[in-house]
């Protein structure tokens, strides 16, 4: 939430990209104060949900290691998270994927982020897991997030816990046929 220097409160219910400038535009609630140009406010996180959105986003990542698969898709959730895979034809089993998750997180392992130029990029594309989402060139240099001890080792922006042990228990839910060539894999936060 925004709050500005007279007291006012102006919550934010969504972020989204703007396509022509590309500027993060934040969304206000119905009936917030408007805002005026020069007005000054201080941004506010939510940290309980912005932590677990890290550790949810942290689990993805393991989930990807986990599975041999390219990335079609994705949402992101506080309890519940999901990615699509293209696969066909494998018998995923939950169980034994609920379980190899679950020793990534018991392996403490620690997370890190280190920039790479776009040169590196180019010449390391299979670095990049998640097909529908290039990460962006043009700006000099990608951030690449690793996992030690070999676990994974991919470009992204978002946002990470500093070891896997932060993440807790874990649990595959439903693995949904959709389509030929995509399974969802969907991944739950025992303590959220
Ligand atoms: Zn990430």
């Amino acid at each position: 939430m925004l709050v500005c220097t007279d007291g006012r409160i102006v919550r934010i219910i969504d972020t989204v990209k703007d396509r022509d400038s590309g500027a993060h535009l934040h969304v206000t609630e119905d009936g917030a104060p408007a805002l005026g140009v020069g007005d000054q406010v201080t941004a506010e996180l939510d940290w309980d949900r912005r932590y677990q959105h890290m550790r949810m986003h942290s689990a993805l990542h393991l989930l990807c290691a986990t599975i041999d698969g390219g990335v079609t898709g994705g949402q992101i959730g506080t309890e519940k998270s999901r990615l699509d895979f293209d696969l066909q034809d494998t018998a995923l089993d939950k169980d034994a994927i609920t379980a190899r998750l679950n020793e990534l997180v018991q392996g403490s392992h620690p997370m890190s982020h280190r920039w790479i130029s776009d040169e590196e990029m180019a010449a390391n594309e299979d670095l990049v897991r998640t097909m529908s989402v290039k990460p962006p060139s043009g700006a000099g240099r990608v951030r690449l997030i690793e996992i030690a001890g070999g676990v994974d080792l991919q470009p992204c922006g978002g946002t990470h816990v500093a070891n896997t042990a932060e993440i807790g228990e874990l649990r595959v839910g439903k693995i949904e046929n959709k389509g030929k060539h995509n399974r969802r894999v969907n991944v739950h936060l025992i303590n959220p």
